[in-house]
């Protein structure tokens, strides 16, 4: 039985977030870093990564900054071995980092395709792989880690010109349940959010006109949630019980209808 304050639940644990330079991860790393967790922040603006650390030091956290570009497989195993070596290990891991491009099939936008591919799967699986050894040891020895993957809404729902960044986003829900029935039983809690529409940069890197249109149309007709409405529930995630393993968790903006 835990006897953690209620307010620092996530004492000794050491929490790796990436895409923690803006928008949800780096809410989600001062989340976590005032639940009691130490914080390792990866994305690859390392001022960014820098001002945020400084951040969280002066709030009372712990921080550390890696500049990583998480599509490099050597750069992030070297951030696993960095946190192996200054940190003992990680227990919490919130594979965050993503790209959103739509645009119609036709327009046959392949640098963009890949850009997403590239970064939404294949950056995913590198992080994925580097940290999944240090997540089953803080399972064996201390009962429970966690593995928090970043989806959408999209993954579940039709949004027409979104095809390839929804189909990533279908890949991390799809993955996430099946690593939760392969390392569940080594006390590996694996989760899935997914997002309705956030305001953060994600829709900055959109270059689409009929997307920008229908972006700036939501904005009008509906409050978007915060980066912080999904940094408090994965923080709630992380706080659970052990026993307790949020498989899917679906957090639409109130009025988002689909
Ligand atoms: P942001 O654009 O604000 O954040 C994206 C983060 O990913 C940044 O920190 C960026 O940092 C990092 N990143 C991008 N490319 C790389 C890379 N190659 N290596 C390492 N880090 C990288 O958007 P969000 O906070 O909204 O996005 C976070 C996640 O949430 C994404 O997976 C997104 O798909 C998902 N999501 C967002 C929704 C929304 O409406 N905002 C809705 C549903 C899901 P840097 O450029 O410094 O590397």
């Amino acid at each position: 039985m835990s006897t953690l304050a209620p307010t620092t639940p996530l004492r000794d644990r050491v929490a790796v977030i990436t895409g923690a330079s803006s928008g949800i991860g780096e809410a989600t790393a001062e989340k976590l870093a005032s639940l009691g967790a130490r914080v390792v922040v990866v994305a690859r603006r390392a001022d960014r990564l820098q001002n945020l650390v400084e951040r969280i030091a002066e709030n009372g956290g712990t921080a550390v900054a890696i500049a990583a570009d998480v599509t490099d497989t050597t750069a992030v195993q070297a951030a696993a071995d960095r946190v192996e070596a200054e940190l003992g290990g990680a227990d919490l891991l919130f594979n965050n980092a993503g790209v959103m491009l739509p645009a119609p099939i036709e327009e046959r936008a392949a640098g963009q395709w890949q850009h997403q591919i590239d970064l939404n799967i294949a950056g995913l699986m590198h992080v994925i792989g580097a940290f999944t050894p240090q997540l089953v040891r803080a399972g064996q020895e201390r009962g429970v880690a966690d593995l928090i993957n970043t989806s959408s809404i999209a993954a579940q729902n039709i949004f027409p010109t979104f095809a390839v960044y929804s189909a990533t986003k279908a890949y991390v829900t799809h993955l996430s349940r099946h690593l939760r029935a392969e390392l569940g039983a080594r006390n590996v809690r694996v989760s899935a959010i997914e997002p309705g529409i956030v305001g953060t940069e994600l829709q900055s890197h959109v270059t689409d006109q009929g997307a920008l249109d229908w972006l700036e149309g939501s904005k009008k007709s509906m409050e978007w949630l915060t980066a912080q409405d999904i940094a408090e529930t994965i923080g709630f995630i992380a706080a659970l019980p052990p026993r307790v393993n949020l498989q899917q968790v679906t957090i639409m903006p109130t009025a988002q209808a689909g």
